[in-house]
């Protein structure tokens, strides 16, 4: 049966695609390449997209007071007494990671890449932040190490995408996945379910989308309501329904249902940040949650890509 490949889980996780790649631990180390956004920077929008904080929507990444190589090493020194022997990927997380000049973006990534034990780069951007001197740049690296970029999709629906204030269409993402997988260069796409007005079945028709369109990975994300951010004042003035913990497992397994084996589950759940979480408090016991997912794939005696039609 084809849940098998991955050894103990019913999903085709990262960290299982990272260890059949390299037959070793590998860890991602987020960075802070100090990047700005178009959607904050006045380009765009100077608000940002509404559920976005401080952080950029990079969740632990590295102080940008850090050089790279100060922070890459800081964090290898944290995790060398777990994993005294690890592999590592340099994630550029927080903000839009190719929002910059080709020889600019190149010497950050060249800096971060120091190191036998740096295997990959992974970059968290938009679809409209890939013009073609970073594309033949990215292409480069994809030949010379284990690249991949995620872009921040959410949701397929219009009057959701303009609620968050996204800044793209969809016309835009399709046209980025598909230039990106010419060129040979992993994609990953991010998904938010719970956006205000967003129906199950809405939800679903996005994970549908996804599974056709061909991307290396998925991550899922939990609407998170957090304090330093524009979605916070919309919920104080009028609070919208929040995804309870039984109806988000349901969800994303209904979605790993859809989604073909090969695509790489790189997240079900979030990590909210326990001092700003306004809400679902609940989502902080993030454990619950993926054990909860294991338990209703075994009831329903399923796994990723049951309902897939590729
Ligand atoms: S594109 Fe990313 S970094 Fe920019 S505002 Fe939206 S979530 Fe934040």
């Amino acid at each position: 049966m084809i849940r098998d490949r991955w050894s103990d889980k019913r999903y085709h996780t990262l960290d299982w695609e990272l260890k059949s790649t390299f037959g070793e631990k590998v860890i991602k180390l987020s960075l802070n390449g100090g990047f700005t956004c178009p959607n904050r920077d006045g380009t765009l929008d100077t608000r940002g997209c509404i559920f976005c904080g401080e952080e950029g929507a990079g969740d632990f990444a590295g102080s940008s007071e850090l050089s790279l190589r100060d922070q890459v090493q800081q964090q290898k020194a944290f995790l060398a007494t777990k994993w005294p022997k690890a592999k590592y990927i340099a994630y550029f997380q927080s903000f839009t990671n190719t929002y910059a000049p080709a020889p600019q973006l190149d010497a950050y990534y060249r800096e971060a890449l120091a190191g036998e034990d740096m295997v990959g780069l992974a970059l968290a951007t938009r679809p409209d932040c890939l013009p073609r001197d970073v594309l033949d740049l990215l292409e480069q690296y994809a030949e010379e190490t284990y690249l991949w970029v995620e872009l921040g999709l959410q949701t397929i629906h219009p009057a959701s995408a303009a609620l968050i204030r996204r800044g793209f269409d969809l016309d835009c993402f399709q046209t980025s996945v598909q230039e990106l997988r010419r060129r040979g260069i992993r994609t990953v796409v991010h998904l938010i379910f719970g956006l205000p007005g967003e129906t199950r079945e809405d939800c679903l028709e996005t994970v549908g989308f996804v599974a056709r369109s061909g991307v290396w990975g998925v991550k899922i994300h939990l609407l998170h309501v957090q304090r330093d951010t524009d979605l916070y004042e919309v919920y104080q003035a009028s609070p919208f329904p929040l995804l309870e913990r039984e109806e988000y497992i349901d969800l994303v397994c209904d979605a790993l249902e859809l989604l073909p084996p090969e695509v790489v589950i790189h997240r079900l759940t979030g990590d909210g940040n326990k001092k700003l979480l306004e809400a679902p408090r609940w989502s902080l016991d993030k454990l619950r949650v993926l054990s909860g997912i294991d338990r209703e794939l075994r009831m329903r005696e399923s796994w990723q890509g049951k309902n897939s039609r590729s």
